[in-house]
C-alpha cells in the first residue's frame, strides 16, 4: 500500500480506537506538497484537505475541485483581508476568522458570490502577542456580531495552542468555551497532539506531516 494511505489509515484507526462520540474529520494538511504527491489520498476517496495560503491553494485545487465536487477545502492559515474574495471562491471552510474587518469582508464576498461557507473563529488562547486570534474576553461579542449582524455560519472555535507544556489545558478550555456558546465543532489538534485533541472533543483535526511526511 502507498505510504501516505498507510499512514492516513493508521491515524484514522488510532482516532477510532478512542471511540469519539461524534465523527472526527481528518483534515489532511497538504500545504507545500504538489498535487501529484497528494493524489493517492484523493484517489483513496479522502475528501477533506487543508491549505494555509490562498495563492498556493488556488493553483493546486481549482481544477481538481471541478473534477471532484465532493472535495472539501479548508483554509487553516492566516487570511489577509485582501485575499478574502479569492478564499470565498475556493474554500468550503475557513478556520482562521480572527478579526472584524476580515469577517466583514468574508460576509460581503460570500453574499455577492452567492456562497455559504462554514467558519471557525480562531482564538488566541494563550493571549500571545505574536499570534492571531480573538482574545477570550472578546469572544462572545465577536461571535454575536458574526452570527447576528453579518450572517456568518460559525460552526465552532479553532486554536493553534502555544508551544508549551499546557496543550491539554488549552484543549480543555477551548472545549468549554465552545460549549458555553452552544457550538458543535472544534478545530484543534495537529500531528503531534491530535489524539489529545480528540480526547477533549475535537472533531476537526488538522494533520499534515504525520500523513505526508516532513515539509522542506
Ligand atoms: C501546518 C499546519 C497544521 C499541520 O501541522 P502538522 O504538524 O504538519 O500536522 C495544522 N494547523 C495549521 C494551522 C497549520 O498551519
Amino acid at each position: 500500500m502507498n505510504t501516505i494511505i498507510d499512514r492516513f489509515e493508521k491515524i484514522k484507526s488510532k482516532i477510532s480506537s478512542l471511540k469519539p462520540s461524534k465523527t472526527v474529520n481528518i483534515i489532511a494538511v497538504s500545504k507545500t506538497f504538489p498535487l501529484e504527491y497528494i493524489q493517492p489520498l484523493i484517489d483513496h476517496g479522502h475528501l477533506h484537505f487543508g491549505e494555509n495560503k490562498v495563492q498556493e491553494a488556488m493553483s493546486k485545487w481549482t481544477e481538481q475541485k471541478k473534477i471532484n465536487q465532493e472535495l472539501k477545502l479548508h483554509m487553516i492559515g492566516k487570511l489577509q483581508t485582501n485575499k478574502a474574495k479569492d478564499a470565498v471562491k475556493l474554500f468550503d471552510y475557513i478556520h482562521s476568522v480572527d478579526n472584524q474587518k476580515l469577517a466583514d469582508n468574508l460576509s460581503k464576498h460570500q453574499k455577492s458570490l452567492n456562497k455559504d461557507l462554514k467558519y471557525f473563529i480562531q482564538i488566541n488562547i494563550g493571549n500571545e502577542i505574536q499570534k492571531s486570534g480573538i482574545p477570550v474576553n472578546e469572544l462572545e461579542g465577536f461571535y454575536n456580531y458574526c452570527i447576528n449582524e453579518i450572517n456568518l455560519n460559525i460552526k465552532g472555535l479553532m486554536i493553534i495552542p502555544p508551544n508549551d507544556e499546557n496543550t491539554d489545558k488549552y484543549f480543555k478550555t477551548l472545549n468549554e468555551l465552545n460549549k458555553s456558546l452552544s457550538l458543535e465543532n472544534l478545530s484543534m489538534g495537529m500531528s503531534a497532539d491530535y489524539l489529545d485533541a480528540v480526547r477533549h472533543g475535537s472533531n476537526f483535526v488538522r494533520v499534515g506531516s504525520s500523513i505526508f511526511g516532513s515539509r522542506s
